[in-house]
């Protein structure tokens, strides 16, 4: 893991430390080298600041390494401070952020909050993550479908429901009284064309280390092939997959409350947006750093 600069813990002292261009430059400064500089081409330890150009320049090699460089903010004409602003709002703003929102509170058009907005959610996808271990509860759940007496914007159009499959990994811990407790650890979702065999197979193969512990239903899906190389375990009705169907309510509560409900050609946009923040709840600094795309060479969840 690489050590992260320290971050504001509030708006106001957000608003005051990143008030100014130079503070970002140097933000991302020193989350490129938390060390200190390392030229990137000889390994020089030595250079000069080009602050108006948002640049260093190595003393040995003359190398110049632009400060937005691998991050999402490079080539953009945007103020580095208006990205800084943007990022923090939607990585701190628990259920997620809608581009009238974030216009609202960083008095831009809207169509820069819409544009920024798009950015920040495509960078919430990580397609180098790890995938889950340990003990992993999985199950499906429909989402949508025809709904009675509401018309208008962003209701559902589909005529049935979309199919989702998610898994949750599950971290047992002892409380201070020493009683065995459980609690949700990090979560995957996926839009899925049906809930046979094979498409479970695909899920879990994608998202689940081999080897793991997972626990399901009784659904004919799980079959022997579908969970080939991993072990299995049938819950109890009355205890069957608390975590997982706690992951699937909140999902449905954000959905209809944030989003008032979701078009199924962006469903899996959403999914996505629904696990950053799932996994990141108790980070948001990570979540910030992630959103700008700081945080790439490092192993993020
Ligand atoms: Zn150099």
């Amino acid at each position: 893991m690489v050590a992260r600069p320290d971050f504001p813990k509030t708006l106001k002292e957000f608003r005051e430390r990143f008030s100014q261009e130079d503070a970002c430059f140097e933000y991302l400064a020193s989350s490129r080298w938390p060390e200190g500089f390392v030229c990137p081409r000889c390994g020089g330890q030595a250079c000069w600041i080009k602050t108006r150009r948002f640049e260093h320049k190595c003393q040995s090699c003359g190398q110049q390494i632009s400060a937005t460089a691998g991050t999402l903010m490079h080539g953009s004409h945007f103020p580095l401070r208006e990205w800084f602003w943007a990022a923090y709002l939607v990585a701190t703003h628990t259920p997620g952020m809608s581009a009238t929102q974030l216009q609202r509170q960083m008095g831009c058009s809207y169509k820069t909050a819409w544009y920024l907005l798009h950015r920040l959610r495509r960078a919430m996808v990580n397609e180098t993550r790890s995938r889950l271990s340990g003990r992993v509860e999985t199950d499906e759940v429909i989402i949508g479908g025809p709904v009675r007496g509401k018309r208008g914007r962003g209701v559902t159009a589909a005529q049935h429901g979309t199919l989702v499959f998610g898994a949750v990994e599950v971290i047992a811990y002892t409380n201070k009284h020493g009683g065995y407790m459980e609690k949700a650890g990090r979560l995957r979702l996926t839009v899925a064309p049906r809930a046979d065999a094979g498409s479970i197979r695909r899920f879990l193969e994608k998202n689940v280390e081999p080897g793991t512990e997972i626990g399901t239903d009784q659904w004919k899906g799980y079959s022997t092939t579908a969970l080939a190389g991993y072990r299995h375990e049938h819950q109890h009705p009355e205890t069957h997959a608390l975590h997982i169907h706690r992951a699937f309510g909140n999902l449905k509560t954000w959905l209809n409350g944030t989003h008032h409900g979701v078009d199924p050609k962006y469903l899996q946009n959403y999914l996505d947006e629904c696990v950053f923040r799932f996994n990141r709840r108790k980070t948001p600094m990570a979540a910030f750093q992630t959103l700008l795309g700081l945080a790439t060479r490092s192993k993020s969840p």
